[in-house]
Order: C-alpha cells, then sequence, then structure tokens
C-alpha cells in the first residue's frame, strides 16, 4: 500500500476541487509529463515507477483509498482518525454527523438551515457519514451533495398532492415491512435506518425513527419470510429499507441464506445507498458473502456526477468483480441534477465505473417534497438530450412511479410522427423524419402463397 500513489480519479475531476488522489497521502505526487495522458483513475508503483490503472489492481492493494479532498477534511475535522479509522465502515458510522452542533462543525450553516434543523422532530433526522459530508461544500447552501442531506424549512411545507405515503405502499403490505405490488416480486424492507438520510426520501415516514438504531426486527423478518415461503409466485425479492448494507454481514447472510432456501425465489436484489455515501462498507469479506448467493443483483442510488469519486469507483468495482451486475436509480432533483449536462455527466460517469443507469425517477410527491420536484417536462427534455446523443446504455428508463400504488410508469418523448398499417413514421433524435415499412399481417393461405400456388419457402 505505501507503494502507490494515485494521480488522477476521474477523467473530468468534479468542480468541487477534486484533482489528484493519494492513497498514501505522504506520498510523492507524479510528474506533470506522467500525468498527461493518463484519462482513468490510476496510481504510480514507487517501486517499479509504473503507472497503474485502478482497475488493474487487486483490490487488496485498494483498501485504504483516500481522495485529496476527503484526506484534508479529515485532516481538519478529524484529526485524531486515522486512515485505518477513515476506511473502517463501522467507525464511520459511529462518527455520523447528526446533531447542530457537529454539522455546524463542518459545515457554515444559513440561518433557514439552521432554523430547519431545529424545528424537525419525527423521522428522517439528519444523518451525514464523514465521508460523504467531505464531499459537501461547506459555503453553499445550493451545492447539490449539501442540498440532498442537509435540511431547509421548505421541507415543512405541504403542496397539493403530497402524502407521506406517496405510493400507497402501506395499502399493499400483506405483512408489516413487506410490499407486495407488483404479480411476481416483492419489496422487502429489511432496516429502518440509513447511514445517510435523503431529504426527499419516499419512505421519509419510516427511516431514521428515534428507536431505529435497533436497524432490524426479527419477527417481522421472520413474518416477512415466511410469507415468501407461502407465495410460490413470488420469484423476486428486492431488500431495501432503510438500507441493507448497513446491516452486518452475519445478519444480512441469515437473510440471504434463508431467501435462498426458497426454492421459488429466483433472484434477490438490493437497494442500497451505501456504496455512494459509505463505499468504505464495500470490503472483500463482503463481497466474498454476497457471491455465495447468485443470482444477486444490485440497484444503487447515484444522484450527481460529484457521487463519483475514486471510494465510489473501487468499491463498484468491488461490486463488479464479484460478478453483481449493478444498476442506478436516480431522483430528478430540481435545482440538483435536473439538466442534460448534469445528468449526461453521472450517466457516462456510472458507465465507466460498471454501473448501468436504469431508472431516473420522477421525484415521488412526498411531504414537503415540492423544493426537490421538477415537471414532467423537463425528465423528457433530459431524455431527449440523453438518447441518440450518447450510448444506449447511458440512458435510463424515465418513470413515474403512480401514486396511490399504480406501479412504475414509463414516459417517453414521442418518436412516433404518425403510422397507419403499411407505415410508421418516425423522428430521429435529430428530428428527422424516417419510414418503417411496417409488414402487412394476412392470413397464411394468402401471404405463403406464389404464383402456381405453391407455399413460399
Ligand atoms: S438512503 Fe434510500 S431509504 Fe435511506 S433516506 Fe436515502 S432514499 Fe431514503
Amino acid at each position: 500500500m505505501e507503494d502507490l500513489v494515485c494521480l488522477t480519479e476521474l477523467e473530468e475531476p468534479p468542480s468541487s476541487g477534486f484533482s489528484t488522489v493519494n492513497l498514501d497521502s505522504t506520498q510523492t505526487v507524479a510528474s506533470r509529463s506522467q500525468r498527461r495522458h493518463l484519462t482513468e483513475p490510476t496510481v504510480i508503483d514507487q517501486r517499479s515507477g509504473n503507472v497503474i490503472p485502478i482497475r488493474s489492481l487487486s483490490i487488496s492493494k485498494q483498501t485504504s483509498l483516500i481522495n485529496n479532498r476527503t484526506n484534508n477534511f479529515r485532516l481538519q475535522y478529524f484529526p485524531t482518525a486515522s486512515e485505518e479509522d477513515w476506511n473502517d465502515w463501522r467507525w464511520q458510522l459511529r462518527h455520523r454527523i447528526k446533531t447542530l452542533v457537529e454539522l455546524e462543525r463542518v459545515i457554515s450553516l444559513s440561518q433557514a438551515e439552521r432554523d430547519a434543523f431545529q424545528m424537525h422532530a419525527g423521522p428522517l433526522p439528519v444523518g451525514i457519514t464523514p465521508y460523504y459530508a467531505s464531499l459537501i461544500h461547506q459555503k453553499d447552501p445550493n451545492h447539490p451533495i449539501r442540498r440532498m442531506v442537509v435540511m431547509s424549512k421548505d421541507e415543512f411545507r405541504m403542496s397539493p398532492g403530497e402524502a407521506d405515503d406517496p405510493l400507497g405502499e402501506d395499502g399493499h403490505s400483506p405483512v408489516p415491512g413487506l410490499v407486495h405490488r407488483y404479480p411476481d416480486r416483492v419489496l422487502f424492507l429489511v432496516t429502518g435506518f440509513c447511514s445517510v438520510y435523503c431529504r426527499y426520501c419516499t419512505r421519509s415516514r419510516l427511516v431514521g425513527k428515534s428507536n431505529h438504531e435497533s436497524k432490524f426486527n426479527m419477527q417481522q423478518w421472520e413474518a416477512a419470510l415466511q410469507y415468501i415461503e407461502r407465495t410460490p409466485v413470488v420469484r423476486d425479492v428486492l431488500l431495501s429499507g432503510g438500507d441493507p448494507l448497513t446491516l452486518s454481514n452475519d445478519k444480512l447472510e441469515w437473510l440471504l441464506r434463508r431467501l435462498r432456501k426458497i426454492p421459488h425465489v429466483e433472484i434477490i436484489r438490493i437497494g442500497s445507498k451505501v456504496p455512494v455515501v459509505l463505499p468504505q462498507r464495500i470490503t472483500p469479506a463482503l463481497t466474498n458473502m454476497l457471491k455465495k448467493y447468485h443470482p444477486l443483483w444490485m440497484s444503487l442510488h447515484f444522484s450527481h456526477p460529484e457521487e463519483i469519486t475514486p471510494e465510489t469507483t473501487r468499491a463498484c468495482r468491488m461490486l463488479a468483480e464479484a460478478a453483481i451486475p449493478l444498476g442506478s436509480q436516480t431522483v430528478l432533483l430540481k435545482g440538483i441534477n435536473d439538466s442534460v449536462q448534469t445528468m449526461k455527466k453521472l450517466y457516462q460517469g456510472l458507465l465507466k465505473i460498471l454501473v448501468k443507469p436504469y431508472y431516473l425517477y420522477q421525484c415521488d410527491p412526498v411531504s414537503g417534497s415540492a423544493q426537490f420536484r421538477t415537471t414532467v417536462e423537463k425528465g423528457l427534455e433530459i431524455i431527449e438530450g440523453l438518447r441518440g446523443h450518447t450510448s444506449g446504455y447511458a440512458v435510463p428508463h424515465y418513470v413515474i412511479d403512480a401514486p396511490g400504488g399504480g406501479g412504475k410508469i414509463p414516459i417517453l418523448p414521442n418518436y412516433v410522427v404518425s403510422h397507419d398499417k403499411s407505415d410508421w413514421t418516425l423522428r430521429n433524435y435529430e428530428h428527422r423524419s424516417f419510414h418503417y415499412p411496417n409488414p402487412i399481417e394476412q392470413p397464411d393461405n394468402v401471404l405463403q402463397t406464389v404464383e402456381g400456388g405453391e407455399p413460399c419457402m
């Protein structure tokens, strides 16, 4: 580990000031000529002097990666924390920023943010890992990452159409903590605990309650598992919460083992923001455990390109190396990521770290969410600005999770100009029209004859 120095983290460093990454902050920085041709995260092997892409390192050599900005934050605000402490996910959880005093120590709060903090009561408290706090702009209240996790007074304002349970999940729960809305799959809410609390959370009514530190409820797990066991149509189980990756390896493995014993459960999915806000949690011990329970998929929750750091890059790479397919579910958030430019940067960045942009969600009308919700037209404009303009893999499904429990409904720009039985007129991403000759369906005895009455081969 001492032999490696990281030169760059990303092709285009985020605007928040990342430039270089030290795997060991005491090591030397590379020369300009060494940096010039780098287009991906790399390190220098101090013994050989070779420049090595992070992707070609063995995972064990990456165990103490801290990017420069984060390392400066560590030294300033957590000076007694060693690199080992900092890279220990349990240390990160123990030192989450939860009180006004702790928050004011690391951020210059505006009066409105301070007032909001003091007004708050009930679930969805403030909770920010020191790592994620290091990505926040300390002076700008409009900084995208800051807005996602620091309270504002707007979250106490109810707007028309908003509700505490906008998706009607509670009405689709045959047993507490399990939502069975779609025919063949269930949502299993395994904990009410998250390492970071997002201010726009759809489950703000449930997560981070004052007794949330218990993290899980065995009776509830048993009831949910028994429901899945006696319901053979359930072939797909999504573990969510709260955040399942905040559970210990033992508890998570207990759950996965039980699910894998159910013959009709074909796939297991885990929904998690942990690789984004607590990437230290992704350890070889975790990935070695997870890969015993394939097919296992993971839905991550990236929201902004500044979240793609060397730490999250490494976490996603480790998960991918454990053969876990990775998708990202991004919520469209006003003033945070609602532009083509931001989304393109996010989605192209995700592909580089082996994460497929899966869903772009229109923000659910949860109570107090008006500050985050932008129009459906804006979402369509973003999809229109991506489709054809960048790799198809970088274009997610834009969906509205129908209020009241209607499920996810895809929304697409209109690419069909007109059509009749034999012709579809379509427009492409450059607004040019093209015709597709539609095969005309005819009865077999008409279609499959040629002159002479012999059937076509
Ligand atoms: S991590 Fe997920 S469940 Fe937790 S607060 Fe954020 S959006 Fe809600």
